[in-house]
């Protein structure tokens, strides 16, 4: 029987070798940094993301997950290994932009099969069946704060996790189960007195402390809310169609990380890179979208997420920000729709383009 040093070798060992680029333990218990949530929460942050404050007791305490719940095994994958750090400019006249993360094979299937194959071998390295949970994104976890704890990296002031060799692109998932490991040692904090991603951020949404105002945030309001886009935040969100980025491009932490490509044995970075109609998309294409367009350029994808509704309305704002003209006869078909939230947007749009 392996001692839980050795196992706790094997089990970081396996989880590089079934495609992760960083993996790390910590107890799967309550840590301060994961109590904070609930103050965050009463503070409105959280906007309409009720179910945090519905799972707020288990994403505080992961020991809650099942009853005896006792180590978290936190994974790493890079998604973005290729393009260059450094601030970018945007995607190019008449074209909207979208998060490096969302526009390849859904994250949720290519991470969680990953987690299953390391739950699986696992089990085949201590013989015996595991109780656990694997989670990506959309489990009462904290990924980022346990990710941490485990080693992974230490969340930077644009309160992302941030490896200091890897940067910030990266898809994060968690292992919790009854085996009893040897945990890791936490990060260190490396952002030093750099304020860049504050300053870059277009709505505000970064607040000192390495507190986010979720409901200022454009992944937030482009992707979360199915309501309006707040007026004061429709200028800021530029030509962002869904999600953001800048407080990752800003980073320099992103512009000097190691280049983990074109090592992809499994292939996972090439499922996870951008289709080529999500690179920059033009948002004539966007806006023209029915519902079978979308549901066909979108199948696999995380882009799912905002609806046909939502990016449509965010390809709107994005139209009213762009100054094109051209897309007036586009967003008046839009309005003509008959949904009273893709009226608004388009009949702002309008407003901006002939202003
Ligand atoms: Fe600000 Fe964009 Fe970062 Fe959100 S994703 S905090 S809007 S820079
Ligand atoms: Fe930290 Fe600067 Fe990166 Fe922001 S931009 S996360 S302050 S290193």
């Amino acid at each position: 029987m392996l001692s839980s040093e050795n196992l706790s070798k094997s089990v970081k060992s396996l989880a590089l070798a079934v495609g992760f680029d960083l993996a790390g333990i910590c107890e799967a218990r309550a840590t301060p940094e994961s109590r904070r949530l609930r103050d965050w929460i009463s503070r409105g942050y959280a906007g309409s993301m009720d179910y945090l404050e519905r799972s707020a007791d288990v994403r505080e305490d992961p020991s809650l997950i099942f009853e005896g719940a006792r180590s978290l095994i936190a994974v790493g994958l890079v998604y973005d290994p290729g393009r260059d750090g450094g601030c970018e400019e945007s995607a190019g006249a008449g074209r909207g932009e979208i998060a490096r993360y969302a526009g390849g094979d859904d994250y949720h299937d290519v991470i969680g099969d990953r987690l299953g194959a390391l739950a699986s071998g696992i089990e085949a390295l201590v013989e015996a069946p595991l109780r656990r949970r694997v989670y990506v994104d959309t489990g009462p976890v904290q990924e980022r704060v346990f990710a941490s704890h485990a080693g992974l990296g230490w969340i930077g002031k644009n309160t992302l996790l941030i490896h200091p060799e890897l940067g910030s692109y990266l898809f994060l998932g968690v292992l919790i189960s009854d085996l009893a490991l040897e945990p890791d040692v936490g990060s260190e904090d490396h952002c030093g007195t750099c304020r860049l991603c504050l300053d870059a951020c277009p709505t505000g949404a970064l607040l000192d402390g390495r507190v986010m105002d979720a409901t200022r945030c454009i992944s937030y309001t482009t992707i979360e809310d199915p309501g309006p886009i707040p007026l004061g935040l429709r200028k800021a969100q530029g030509d962002w169609v869904f999600g953001c980025d800048i407080c990752q491009e800003v980073c320099p932490w992103n512009a000097r990380r190691r280049r983990v490509g074109p090592s992809d044995p499994l292939g996972l970075r090439a499922r996870l890179a951008p289709r080529s109609e999500w690179q920059g998309p033009s948002l004539a294409w966007l806006l023209s979208l029915d519902e079978a367009a979308w549901r066909s350029s979108t199948r696999g994808t995380a882009l799912r997420r905002s609806k046909r509704r939502g990016l449509l309305r965010n390809a709107a704002i994005a139209a009213g920000n762009s100054g094109d003209r051209a897309l007036a006869p586009l967003l008046e078909k839009l309005m003509a729709e008959g949904d009273p939230s893709l009226a608004e947007h388009a009949g702002w749009a309008l407003a901006q383009l002939s202003s």
